[in-house]
Order: C-alpha cells, then sequence, then structure tokens
C-alpha cells in the first residue's frame, strides 16, 4: 500500500482533504452546516430537467450557452462575460490553474473560505492568508504587493462571518496589485450589492456566483464567472471540455429564468435570519452583521464547542469552526449556523436555550 506513495507529486501526498460539511443519511435531522437553501427550488427547474432527458445520447453545449444569454440579461452584461461551470467549485479550479503556476503565490483573507487553501495545494502554490481587520475589512497589510504574488479571491460576503468588503477597497486593491482579483459572490443575492459592476472598471477584477445556495440547486452542481470577455477566452482554454451537463444546462437556465422565485425566496430567508440574529444576541451570542443565508455566532463567556455537541445530540447540525490553533493567529471558535425554515430555526433555538441552562 505504501509503496503507492512515491508515484504521487510531492504536493498531493502531502496535502491535508478538503473536509466538506456533513451530510448526515438520517431524514430526521435539521441541517444548518453547509448553508444550502431549506427550500426546494423554483418548480420550472424540474419540468425543465425532464425534457432535457429526451436527448441523452448527445454531448452538451460545451458552453451553456442557453444559461449565458438568461444570465446575462438578469446581471446587465453581454453573454461572451460568462464561463459556466461544475459549481462554482469548478470555476475556481480554472482560475487557479490558470494564474498560478507552481510556487507561486495566491493571496486570501482569513478567516474565509477553506477550498482556496485546497487548491493552492493541488497546485503546488503557495498562500498568503492575511487576517482580517477586527470589522472584517481588509487590513492594511493585504493591500501590499508581493514577489510572485498571481492571484487574490475574496469571498464577499464572506464565510464563515457574513460580512461585506467595500468596493471601494476592491477597486482600491486592484489599483496596487498586479493580479486578477476574484470577488467570490456565493452568497450575494442575499446581499445588497454585487462586483458585477467594478469588472467595467478594471477587467482584472472577474466575479463568481453559484446556484448551490440562493437558487436552492446544490445538489444540481451550477456555478459561472463573470469577467471581461477576454479573460472568458482564455479560461475557456482551460476548463474540460463538457464541464457542465445536459440536465445542469436545462435546471440552471430555467432557475436563472424565474427571478421572481428567487426574490420570494431571498426575502423569506432574510426575514427567518434577522429573526435569528436577534434571538441569538438575546441569548448572550456575539453575531456579525450578516449579509449571507447564515450567521456566525461566538461568545466571550463560555466555549461553545459543548453548545455545538448539544445541538448535535438533538439531531440538529450546525457548523463548529475552531480559529483558535490557526496559523494565521487566533480568531477564537464560533457556530456558523445557516439560515433553515421558520420551524428549524425555531426548533435550533429552542434547543439552543435549553443548552445554554443545562
Ligand atoms: C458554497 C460556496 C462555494 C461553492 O459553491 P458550489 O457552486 O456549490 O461549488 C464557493 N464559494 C463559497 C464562499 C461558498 O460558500
Amino acid at each position: 500500500m505504501s509503496d503507492l506513495q512515491k508515484y504521487l507529486r510531492p504536493e498531493i501526498v502531502g496535502m491535508a482533504p478538503y473536509k466538506p460539511g456533513e451530510q448526515p443519511g438520517a431524514a430526521k435531522v435539521i441541517k444548518l452546516n453547509t448553508n444550502e437553501n431549506p427550500y426546494p427550488p423554483s418548480p420550472k427547474v424540474h419540468e425543465a430537467i425532464v425534457q432535457s432527458t429526451e436527448r441523452l445520447e448527445r454531448y452538451p453545449d460545451p458552453l451553456a450557452t442557453s444559461f449565458r444569454i438568461v444570465a446575462a440579461d438578469v446581471l446587465g452584461v453581454t453573454p461572451d462575460h460568462i464561463l459556466c461551470g461544475n459549481g462554482s467549485d469548478d470555476i475556481l479550479t480554472i482560475l487557479t490553474r490558470a494564474f498560478v503556476g507552481h510556487s507561486q503565490m495566491l493571496r486570501l483573507p482569513f478567516p474565509s473560505y477553506i477550498l482556496y487553501r485546497t487548491l493552492a495545494h493541488i497546485q503546488g502554490a503557495g498562500f498568503e492568508e492575511i487576517r482580517f481587520a477586527p470589522d472584517f475589512q481588509l487590513a492594511p497589510e493585504f493591500f501590499k504587493p508581493s514577489d510572485g504574488l498571481k492571484l487574490v479571491f475574496l469571498p464577499n460576503p464572506n464565510s464563515p462571518s457574513g460580512t461585506m468588503i467595500d468596493h471601494d477597497a476592491i477597486l482600491r486593491l486592484a489599483s496596487v496589485l498586479d493580479c486578477p482579483i476574484v470577488v467570490d459572490e456565493a452568497y450575494v443575492d442575499f446581499a445588497p450589492s454585487t462586483a458585477v459592476g467594478l469588472i467595467a472598471k478594471d477587467p482584472r477584477i472577474m466575479v463568481t456566483r453559484t446556484l448551490s445556495k440562493s437558487y436552492g440547486l446544490a445538489a444540481l452542481r451550477f456555478g459561472y464567472l463573470v469577467a471581461h470577455p477576454q479573460m472568458i477566452g482564455f479560461l475557456r482554454k482551460v476548463k474540460d471540455s463538457y464541464n457542465t451537463d445536459s440536465i445542469s444546462i436545462a435546471g440552471a437556465t430555467a432557475a436563472m429564468s424565474d427571478q421572481t422565485w428567487l426574490r420570494e425566496n431571498v426575502a423569506k430567508i432574510i426575514a427567518t435570519r434577522s429573526r435569528m440574529i436577534h434571538k441569538l444576541r438575546s441569548l448572550g451570542f456575539d453575531v456579525t452583521e450578516s449579509h449571507a443565508n447564515f450567521a456566525w455566532a461566538t461568545r466571550s463567556d463560555r466555549p461553545v464547542f459543548p453548545i455545538y455537541e448539544k445541538l448535535k445530540a438533538q439531531g440538529i447540525l450546525v457548523r463548529y469552526m475552531d480559529y483558535t490553533q490557526s496559523i494565521a493567529g487566533a480568531w477564537g471558535d464560533g457556530l456558523r449556523i445557516s439560515v433553515g425554515t421558520d420551524g428549524e430555526i425555531d426548533a435550533m433555538l429552542m434547543v439552543l436555550e435549553s443548552a445554554l441552562r443545562g
């Protein structure tokens, strides 16, 4: 067994695998740990998917043009500003492959989305993880140029904090760093503003999106990049030829076409989010102002890991995140709680309240 190791690149042997949140088999679990939408997608998605299965013998459209036409219209850009992928994780992989070579550098804020590190590891690249300022804006260090820096990832809204970096800061960053800047907008539909407008101001700014969260389509695997058409042209060379399948293209196109569904769903989740955050604060948690479909709850008076365990024992899964041991310095630990349905959040808050008492 151990002999097989010698055939692998040392980067792969040495790296820790990316750990997705738990996906429990039991149906009874209230799942508030991976920021999925608690509601099913637009009913139009099902219809479109069923229709798409009639031609499974043919390869899909390599550029997912039906989707790009609808998305371009929604975003106010042209279809040649859009590149589609097998989830936005596929887009992030394409970007890392295209811009960051072996031993070169990727920059990201801390704490943020852990997958960026994994992408750097696979590429044999390094990463500079720079701590957020206490208000979750970019620290002055983030603006310092460095040798070998080839790409910046900025999740906005950020996970786990749910906070947003000012767009002025993103433009200022682009003006001082000589590399592309990727704004990961996985949660932007729950937020007040998008960075898509910045692409016209600086073509090195790119925006990634996903249908996994706000559109309720985590299982479909569909994400996309919005960028300058010349950038899209280069990146098409890097992607797998058929990186989105006919079924996901059909489902994603139908979802994007139903903006009424999106608006109603987002409004529901934002209302539940406000109620949840208000209650968490009244129970003594410190909760950052969230612009996403989750909240980041910490406390200074007692450890949160036992609270996480008590919730889990009652069939309620939230995400426990521990930054106390991190190389980037202590950031404490906390619970990242996804916004579920009103019923799920009420059940979670009830168990939480009794866990705090007991
Ligand atoms: C969920 C998430 C993604 C991945 O989305 P997929 O389209 O499901 O791959 C990307 N970035 C961030 C910050 C996320 O939270």
